[in-house]
């Protein structure tokens, strides 16, 4: 499975804002926001375009725009903190939904809501959720967008452990996963260590 580490500099810079506990909800979710346009910016590498002619004011210039057909899924509810992000790169993304929730205790997701665009065949598909701990509700979500008929799919981490990593690798092998770093790994609760907390928590402040 194409892993793909993002060594931007600044989305480093945020990461290191998203991760300092002393963070605001408010600050978080600004960072949230620009560490979300960097990486979507290097997962949307291959979007498909199309060639276009414009008019300047000085002449014609040919450029390419880019085709419709992304669809965009957040993983509710953490996802939604880089959902803006995407739009504001991609505004004619469809966007889906999937709602896992995760049983504090064992850790594993249960799905409670699903709303995908009907058919997802021709789509480029670009899953976000922020932190890849033990890979299940990833691999939930990637089984669901699978179904729908998507094939070409991208994910979008922050933060990614080597478990959930080898999770969506025996599952989705196809899928590309592109994260700035890959942590130590999970402690006795699956999170993520040292991770950055609970990120939805983080984000809306609960
Ligand atoms: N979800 C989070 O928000 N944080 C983790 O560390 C793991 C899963």
């Amino acid at each position: 499975m194409p892993v793909h580490i993002v060594h931007h500099p600044l989305v480093h810079d945020a990461l290191a804002t998203l991760r300092d506990e002393s963070t605001s909800p408010q600050t978080f979710r600004h960072m949230a926001m620009r560490i979300s346009l960097l990486l979507a910016s290097e997962a949307t590498r291959d979007v498909p375009s199309a060639p276009v002619r414009v008019q300047t004011p000085l002449g014609r210039s040919d450029g390419r725009r880019v085709r419709d057909g992304v669809v965009v899924v957040p993983v509710l509810r953490a996802g939604l903190g880089m959902l803006d992000a995407v739009l504001e790169l991609i505004p004619t993304a469809r966007v889906g939904h999937i709602g896992l929730q995760r049983d504090e205790i064992t850790a594993v997701a249960s799905q409670y809501y699903s709303k995908l665009p009907p058919d997802l065949r021709d789509s480029f598909v670009l899953m976000i959720d922020p932190m890849l701990a033990t890979g299940g509700s990833a691999v939930a979500a990637l089984d669901l967008i699978r179904r729908a008929g998507g094939s070409h799919v991208r994910m979008i981490c922050i933060v990614a452990a080597p478990e959930g990593i080898a999770l969506v690798e025996r599952h989705h092998p196809d899928v590309h996963i592109f994260t700035p770093v890959i942590d130590e790994g999970l402690n006795d609760h699956k999170f993520i260590v040292p991770g950055l907390g609970d990120f939805g928590d983080r984000l809306y402040g609960t």
